[in-house]
């Protein structure tokens, strides 16, 4: 296409992955790619691309490597994957045992002021070799003169000890949540430290816990990370976001401490605080805009709350206030109410925005996958999982539900629309890790889920699931803009389109599928920016 403005960047010698890459006559490769400001101006070979450089402008030479998109990670938890990294690592690969994160916690206190909070992230019952999750009566001898906290990798249960029950004033008299649950000794009642869904509460109870020197660092630490592996949009779904974390984000872009464009969906509880701010879905602008109405629908309390009546309540009302939603539904029972309602809600979304969205869709067989098809909902979900924890999975997850588990092929051939994120820090934000699972159904083990059958080589009921480079790709990419309603201006290389740009250092098309995990990025450009280069 003509353009008559200069171009401050070029990109030459590259295999450029146009939109045509998933067309089914095969790759498209351009050479090369002009950029002016923050837009792409050109796609075209080495000569007509270089003619463009106005003076002074930058000329990288990409020796032929190949350039993609820009990546959206279109579900995870930006703070609190700040937090983690840069607080106490209590994950997997840290802390293996009860009687081991007694030590570190131990430790930990020992280098904090007396009655601040150490906190600890990331801890997984399911590794630990006691098999549960800690009490209050775990933590109390090794921390007595400190309040701890200790978030579980899920994002959906935490731990305090008996001086952090106190301060958010837990005790035997006080009554569960409505979508919370307070476990108690069965024989005293008294609580034992575990609270289940209660990030919300606990916020409310207690503010803000973090150092903010910690959050800092885990700021830091998380921009990096992100940009080492070609994310350059993230869309965080933090079901309690509020005008308060929008507050946190805007600071975060203008002191530049966060490189990557960020969608922050609003809690479904909170819309009326945005629109009385005057923000509503899309408000903000390509660094921060305002997502989906994030709504949760859950089993804690050991029934589907809230209700159908209720789910299709709190719908209607962001459908009202001009906001798609985006439902965290994992077990079938919530997919199923999940899809119901948006089919049924179809004629109050929203025009000209995003379509209404179910987070994670975990168990889906593949009637589920029908209705979800038909529902009109697109789905957001973390094949990463299955690279991460597939191994429990494997030995944890009923085995008529194993093949039906994060079902990305029976979706995506059911007609849904499917963008992936790592929900992190439940895993870690890097892509090709899940790409490679997306693609090969496999863990990081190198076991397939469900666990291939000796007397069957290929065993269908993985590559039911499987999906091809491409299509994993464009999940990461162009689906991910579509999710958040973005899709005009990111998600592929395209004339007019942002310069979200990612050089890497192996072709996804051409490696060998074991290799997909281990592909690194050499550049991250956002908005015509070189933000990161190895
Ligand atoms: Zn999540």
């Amino acid at each position: 296409m003509a353009n008559t403005a200069h171009a401050n960047l070029v990109l030459l010698n590259a295999r450029v992955l146009t939109p045509t890459m998933g067309r089914e006559s095969g790759l498209c490769h351009a050479q090369a790619v002009a950029v002016a400001g923050d837009t792409i101006i050109a796609i075209g070979g080495n000569s007509h691309i270089s003619a463009l450089a106005g003076p002074g402008a930058r000329s990288i030479d990409c020796a032929g490597m190949t350039l993609i998109p820009g990546m959206v990670d279109s579900h995870c938890h930006v703070l609190a994957m700040a937090a983690a990294l840069g607080g106490l690592d209590c994950g997997p690969t840290s802390v293996s045992s009860i009687r081991q994160l007694q030590q570190i916690l131990q430790k930990e206190a020992g280098g904090t002021p007396q009655g601040e909070w150490v906190r600890g992230f990331g801890y997984d019952d399911a590794a630990f070799s006691e098999d549960r999750h800690p009490t209050r009566w775990d933590l109390d001898p090794a921390t007595p003169h400190h309040p701890v906290r200790l978030d579980h990798r899920s994002g959906h249960a935490t731990v305090l000890n008996s001086r952090g029950l106190e301060l958010a004033g837990i005790n035997r008299d006080t009554e569960d949540p409505v979508d919370g649950v307070i476990q108690r000794d069965q024989a005293t009642g008294e609580p034992t430290g575990l609270l289940l869904e209660m990030s919300g509460f606990l916020r409310q109870r207690l503010g803000v816990t973090r150092s903010p020197a910690e959050f800092h660092r885990g700021i830091e630490t998380l921009n990096g990370e992100l940009l080492t592996c070609g994310i350059t949009s993230v869309q965080d779904a933090g079901p309690g976001n509020d005008l308060d974390r929008w507050q946190t984000f805007t600071q975060l872009q203008e002191k530049g401490s966060l490189a990557c464009r960020v969608t922050m969906m609003a809690g479904a509880s909170q819309l009326g605080d945005f629109q009385r701010a005057g923000l509503t879905w899309g408000s903000g602008d390509m660094r921060l805009r305002l997502g989906h109405a994030k709504i949760m629908l859950t089993f804690t309390t050991g029934t589907m709350a809230p209700g159908v009546d209720g789910l299709r309540d709190l719908v209607a009302t962001a459908h009202g206030a001009g906001f798609p939603v985006a439902i965290h539904a994992v077990e079938q029972e919530a997919v199923a109410a999940a899809a119901q309602v948006i089919g049924s809600e179809r004629s109050t979304l929203p025009s000209g925005g995003a379509g209404d969205r179910i987070e994670h869709c975990a168990e889906c067989p593949p009637d589920l996958a029908g209705l979800v098809g038909r529902s009109g909902a697109s789905v957001v979900t973390q094949p990463g999982l299955i690279y991460w924890h597939g191994d429990e999975y494997n030995a944890r997850v009923e085995p008529s539900l194993l093949p039906h588990l994060y079902p990305v092929g029976e979706l995506a051939r059911a007609g849904v629309s499917v963008a992936f994120g790592s929900d992190g820090p439940a895993t870690d934000p890097n892509p090709w890790p899940a790409i490679y699972a997306a693609v090969t159904r496999t863990t990081r083990s190198g076991a397939k889920v469900p666990p291939r059958q000796e007397d069957d080589p290929i065993d269908a009921r993985q590559v039911s699931q499987q999906v091809t480079v491409q299509e994993a790709l464009n999940m990461y990419t162009q689906a991910g803009a579509w999710s958040e309603g973005t899709q005009r201006q990111k998600g592929n290389i395209e004339t007019g389109k942002l310069a979200d740009l990612v050089l890497l250092d192996q072709d996804p098309f051409e490696v060998g599928a074991p290799d997909l995990a281990n592909i690194r990025p050499v550049i991250t450009i956002i908005g015509g920016r070189v933000v990161w280069e190895r």
